[in-house]
């Protein structure tokens, strides 16, 4: 590990984005000699003003570490040493066998997995290679674990996906609803601008936390509803039945903007409080209270993440958000609406460039044939060419591979081994595959070692182009250094490789920039229109929040302040969702309910942060929190080494038995993965169920058993 940041004072300061998280911040990187050497905030980017956080103060420690990927590899079997081959040498490989599986098994025999931290120009050249040219809509990416469930509640109650609020709004909301979401950790600069709305108006502003654990952000709030895994839905349709019973909703924005009031209303009219408290863990009086604290706030934000979309029941957990919106009016409005945070800095330009397996470009649907004509049309193939059947999302195609169906993976800049449930079976699915190309800038990672072939990737700041944070907003990220080695930039990579597939005039991109005003103009007239964005307009005006339609549009900060939606009759949806158990119960034998989540300093696999020492002091290792009465069962004290086992595989960890986690629940953060210790990884627990709609799969919940490693007399304490 690199022990301290490089030194010097900067010569320079350029602006750009944090590559982190879906806060977006902007940065002023300073540079000395070709070398980031330090990192503050940008004060007149409106994502942070001026703020930042930890892991991006540490960036300069891991960019250059001693694992960079610099060259490209390849080997013929995965038991084998890998050999440096040339860029050449590697791209005609993969090609030819590329051609050999779509020549003998057809198109979705291949596909491509990749990442919420790549460009906006990248993710869509992978996309349009893929869906438009080799016939393929098997290209999905890590966002499919993180917002997919988000996605498909935005648009089955609103009409389209695309977050209606800003952060601005947090400077006038006067109620925050955080549910599923460890802000304080996951993020920082968030939760600060949130606390300090509250610290300027405390009698005012109220913050209400739904978290089975006490974290940070529920220890700040006003009111922390302790809800057990999966309980969600039942404690918002509780907060939902008291809106109405104690008639805080706004019948005429409900008349005249919304429809199938009566299917939600009749649905929780007969779902009591009692029934809420009963299915959610959380006493009556405080869902009561949280309601009563919406119902009567001026402006209400709900802000969720991974908590309520990682679930076989995610999608229905934001239709019911967006039904406590609907039935307070409190969407489109200053200070008000459903506010997902995305979890990587680009997860939303994934979105906008159709990166997901039934997605095709500005929110346009693989399903719908007039999408997949105008998008055909504009790609210049011919329309047969885009399959109507969506692809394989995420976890589908590992399942295919193991099974022989899909004999090609091509990983880009994610860590598949260490990020997605069941380790185990997602290892064995790796094996299975005959081709797995990562493309990635370090090696080893947990995936690499699975792969045939390598291919450095240039990486943030080494690399120019943009990305889309929570709130819509775009920043141009310019290339602020060499990369090293024969590192490339991916839209580069995936555009030789589809030169050498054949496919030169649609993919004879020279820069970064024509990748962009290409995906610009097709986003003309969608919802996501970045028309009016330009590079040339984000490097003089700075950031710019879509839609965004001519050069002359400013921006646009909130969707919907005209009360219309983009469904068939204008009109937002409620949609009736009743609470549902998660996929696994815990039972006799497997008694308490893990849940997953983030440590203060660490992001996602560690590939990054993982290097720096000063990231790492404060939580080395991963542990499992676990309530005290759960503990006294097995006799299990405080630090006591224990074994967690679910019915897929186990982790040794260190006990932390506290107050802060809800009876029958325990934690344990997902960070590490099985190169740090076989038995650390969190994800040798998980499960692969999955919500039917988003096919996002239950991160936050399986059935475990825990035991006492080595058994000490208890004492007194
Ligand atoms: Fe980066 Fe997120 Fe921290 Fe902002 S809050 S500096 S985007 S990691």
């Amino acid at each position: 590990m690199l022990e301290d940041a490089p030194n010097g004072v900067p010569d320079r300061w350029v602006k750009t984005a944090c590559p982190y998280c879906g806060v977006g911040c902007g940065l002023l990187a300073g540079v000395k000699d070709g070398s980031i050497v330090k990192i503050k905030g940008d004060p007149d980017h409106p994502a942070n003003l001026g703020d930042v956080c930890a892991k991006a103060v540490h960036l300069p420690q891991s960019l250059n570490t001693a694992d960079r990927l610099l060259h490209p590899h390849a080997r013929n079997s995965q038991d084998k040493p890998f050999s440096r081959v040339s860029w050449e040498t590697a791209l005609q490989i993969t090609a030819q066998k590329f051609a050999e599986i779509i020549g003998e098994s057809g198109p979705e025999a291949v596909a491509f997995y990749g990442s919420g931290q790549l460009t906006t120009e990248a993710y869509y050249v992978g996309n349009k290679l893929a869906k438009g040219f080799l016939g393929t809509n098997n290209f999905d990416t890590n966002s499919r674990l993180c917002m997919s469930s988000a996605v498909a509640g935005y648009q089955a109650s609103l009409g389209s996906d695309g977050p209606p609020a800003s952060y601005a709004d947090i400077e006038v909301a006067d109620c925050f609803l955080l549910i599923g979401s460890n802000t304080a950790f996951c993020h920082p600069v968030t939760f600060k601008r949130i606390k300090k709305r509250k610290l300027d108006d405390p009698d005012r502003v109220m913050i209400i936390v739904v978290d089975p654990r006490r974290t940070e952000t529920a220890d700040f709030a006003d009111l922390h509803l302790p809800v057990r895994p999966g309980g969600d839905i039942a404690l918002l349709n509780g907060m939902l039945h008291v809106l109405i019973e104690e008639g805080l909703t706004d019948p005429s924005f409900i008349r005249r903007h919304t429809r199938d009031y009566e299917r939600v209303e009749a649905a929780v009219k007969s779902y009591g409080l009692e029934s809420a408290a009963r299915d959610s863990g959380v006493p009556a009086p405080l869902i009561a209270e949280a309601a009563m604290i919406f119902g009567h706030s001026k402006a209400a934000l709900t802000l969720w993440s991974m908590g309520i979309n990682q679930s076989t029941a995610g999608v229905h957990k934001n239709n019911a958000i967006h039904n406590l919106h609907l039935v307070t009016g409190k969407i489109g409005k200053p200070g008000s609406g459903p506010f997902s945070l995305t979890g990587q800095p680009n997860a939303m330009g994934g979105r906008e460039v159709g990166g997901l397996a039934h997605l095709l470009p500005g929110y346009r649907s693989i399903a719908n044939p007039v999408h997949r004509e105008e998008v055909a049309r504009f790609w210049r193939t011919p329309v047969a060419r885009i399959s109507p059947r969506p692809g394989l999302a995420a976890l589908e195609q590992f399942e295919a591979l193991e099974k022989g169906k899909l004999r090609a993976i091509w990983i880009l800049c994610t860590n598949p081994a260490v990020s997605m449930p069941d380790t185990g079976f997602v290892e064995k699915a790796l094996r299975q595959a005959e081709l797995v190309v990562v493309q990635d800038a370090y090696h080893p990672t947990g995936t690499t070692q699975f792969a045939h072939v390598l291919l450095p990737a240039a990486q943030w700041p080494e690399i120019e182009g943009v990305m889309t944070n929570s709130e819509r907003r775009i920043t141009y990220l310019p290339k602020i250094t060499e990369p090293p080695g024969e590192a490339l930039p991916d839209w580069k990579i995936l555009a030789l490789f589809a030169r050498e597939m054949g496919f030169a005039e649609a993919f004879s991109y020279r820069s970064a920039g024509e990748v962009y005003s290409e995906f610009a103009r097709l986003t003309r007239g969608t919802l996501c229109d970045y028309s009016g964005v330009n590079y040339e307009r984000l490097r003089g005006e700075g950031p710019l929040q879509w839609p965004c339609p001519d050069p002359g549009h400013p921006g646009t900060e909130r969707l919907y302040v005209e009360s219309c939606f983009p469904t068939p009759d204008g009109r937002a949806v409620f949609i009736p969702v009743a609470h549902q158990e998660p996929f696994e119960a815990p039972d006799e034998d497997f008694p308490l309910v893990l849940t997953t989540g983030r440590v203060k300093n660490q992001w996602h696999t560690m590939t990054r942060t993982g290097k720096v020492p000063s990231l790492m002091k404060n939580c080395p290792d991963p542990f499992v929190e676990m309530n005290p009465a759960d503990a006294r069962k097995q006799r299990i004290r405080d630090a006591d080494f224990i074994e967690v086992v679910s019915r897929r595989g186990k982790v040794i960890a260190q006990a932390r038995v506290t107050e802060q986690i809800t009876r029958g629940a325990c934690f344990i953060p997902f960070h590490w993965g099985r190169q740090y210790g076989f038995f650390k990884a969190a994800n040798n627990l998980t499960l692969t169920a999955r919500d039917p709609v988003s096919r996002q799969p239950e991160l936050k919940a399986c059935a475990v058993r825990v035991r006492k490693l080595l058994d000490f007399p208890l004492g007194d304490n």
